[in-house]
């Protein structure tokens, strides 16, 4: 019977948190893959996989994760994969590690890596679960998912918007960005270019990307041009100190940091350790040990 391959899905909210179970009956049992998604952000609250469960065990399984206070209803399964597809790029924003397993991929959350691609929208509306506005994604994943407030959709705020497929495509390459995926950055960056979007607006998008895929001295040039247009913007000039740091402008790169640390006092003690290996790379003769001072880059970049 085909019944054997059959995956049920299934999906219960209680205020802040979502949680999905699916679900396939096998000789052994049930297999049970079931995650606690949090609604606004920052991606799992976890994520479980269980074999062979009989039905006292699903129930308790079940219980445990849906926390008794809303019963989970049966939903489609692409409805079920779409919220764990979210979910996976909301975590890696957020900095956090999946389980191996879902890593690896499991056979009842289907091909995770696919999903994933797909997905250019990661957070969605408070209130009625629409895609939050492009900016709005850009902003939220900067934050690494965690909103001061509840957010809403412009349908849900009664703005007008206008969802232009550039705008959503600038979104997307963000989201992928901060989601570890930098050559994926790259060619979304190309395509909104290829629907006008002014270059000038890419700039930080591509030099935090040149950075990731280590290629400072290229990421250099995009950054100084981007926190040339946006002087406030403090993450796109702490990418900027990382990057003049790893292509080794070691006296720019004190020197931005400077400016970066006196209009965000709260950056001291991550600068002042930066600092310090900056000015001690400057004294070596040899300039330095470049991977001491890369290290010492990518910790402050990280706080910053
Ligand atoms: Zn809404």
């Amino acid at each position: 019977m085909s019944e054997r391959n059959e995956i049920e899905a299934r999906l219960a909210r209680a205020g802040g948190t979502e949680a999905v179970t699916l679900e396939r009956r096998s000789a052994a049992g049930v297999d049970v893959v079931s995650a606690v998604i949090e609604r606004q952000g920052r991606g799992f609250r976890g994520l479980y996989v269980a074999h062979g469960l009989d039905r006292a065990g699903r129930d308790e399984l079940r219980e445990a994760v849906s926390g008794g206070r809303a019963d989970l209803i049966e939903v489609p399964l692409s409805d079920a994969r779409q919220r764990l597809g979210r979910a996976v790029l909301a975590h890696r924003i957020a900095g956090r590690q999946l389980p191996e397993w879902a890593q690896a991929g499991h056979e009842l959350l289907g091909d995770l890596r696919a999903l994933t691609d797909a997905i250019d929208d990661v957070y969605l509306c408070a209130a009625c679960e629409r895609p939050l506005a492009p900016a709005a994604q850009i902003a939220l994943a900067r934050q690494a998912g965690q909103a001061a407030e509840a957010l809403a959709c412009p349908g849900c705020r009664g703005d007008l918007e206008e969802d232009r497929e550039a705008e959503r495509l600038v979104a997307w390459a963000w989201l992928r960005l901060l989601a570890g995926e930098p050559r994926k950055t790259l060619v979304l960056a190309a395509r909104a270019e290829a629907l006008r979007v002014d270059s000038a607006r890419l700039d930080a998008l591509r030099g935090a990307a040149m950075l990731k895929l280590q290629n400072p001295v290229q990421a250099t040039g995009y950054l100084r041009r981007a926190v040339e247009r946006e002087p406030a913007d403090h993450w796109v000039r702490a990418r900027l100190v990382e990057a003049l740091t790893c292509a080794g402008y070691l006296a720019s790169a004190g020197a931005e940091l400077a400016r970066l640390v006196s209009r965000r006092p709260a950056l001291a003690n991550h600068g002042n350790a930066l600092a310090a290996a900056l000015a001690d790379a400057r004294r070596a003769a040899d300039g330095g040990d470049p991977l001491r001072l890369r290290a010492a880059a990518e910790s402050f970049g990280a706080a910053a």
